[in-house]
């Protein structure tokens, strides 16, 4: 491999259905990306801290993976860990974007900038983000556990005096369907005067990644 080329730092490349949100239901090609600057205590991708699932792969390697893991299907995902702290971001989403893929991101919006042809992103908030870019996410996901969070419900108020498309979304833990969350994050939707929206993460229901 050249080592003046950029590389990327990989956990997981798969084809599954987008199981939140506003892409729900549509297939992508997801990458997953190793490592990520939060370590939240709840966090379900323990794959991304792992070190024997780091692969790193070259850019020319990387497009060809993506390429080739569906031929045909032209949607990618970008998710983590964390694709903003992956260093040469940005190269890859033009490269993506020069082959006509539709690319769309996860993100907490901590780890670095945001590539600028992103067609969607999805803004998952762990932290206060006072100074992200509000136009850039194209939508704003919560994830809720069982107990009410002060701090979290002022994020959740700054985001909505902001953007208009909120969803919320209960914390699973396990296997099992996150009964006491999906209530809780239900009771905030109804009371929201549609505001807010409710996501149910489909693909666990399905049992595929
Ligand atoms: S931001 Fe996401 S990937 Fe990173 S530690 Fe938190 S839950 Fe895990």
């Amino acid at each position: 491999m050249n080592t003046d080329t950029p590389t990327f730092a990989i956990c997981d490349l798969f084809t599954s259905v987008q199981g939140e949100g506003g892409m729900m239901g549509r297939p992508f090609v997801f990458v997953r990306f190793w490592g990520c600057p939060l370590s939240c205590p709840w966090c379900d991708e323990p794959r991304h801290r792992n070190p024997a699932f780091r692969r790193i792969l070259s850019l020319a390697e990387c497009i060809h993976a993506l390429e080739h893991q569906t031929p045909g299907l032209n949607n990618i995902l970008l998710t983590g860990g964390e694709p903003l702290a992956a260093p040469h971001l940005a190269t890859l989403v033009n490269r993506l974007k020069e082959r006509g893929k539709w690319v769309a991101m996860e993100t907490s919006g901590v780890g670095g900038n945001i590539p600028e042809n992103l067609d969607w992103i999805t803004l998952s908030p762990k932290t206060p983000l006072p100074h992200f870019p509000v136009h850039r996410a194209s939508e704003i996901k919560f994830v809720l556990g069982d107990e009410a969070d002060a701090e979290q419900e002022n994020w959740i108020q700054w985001w909505m005096s902001r953007h208009d498309t909120i969803w919320l979304q209960p914390r699973w833990q396990g296997a099992n369907f996150p009964a006491t969350a999906a209530h809780r994050c239900l009771r905030k939707v109804l009371a929201s005067g549609g505001r807010l929206r409710l996501s149910l993460q489909i693909h666990k229901w399905l049992g595929i990644p």
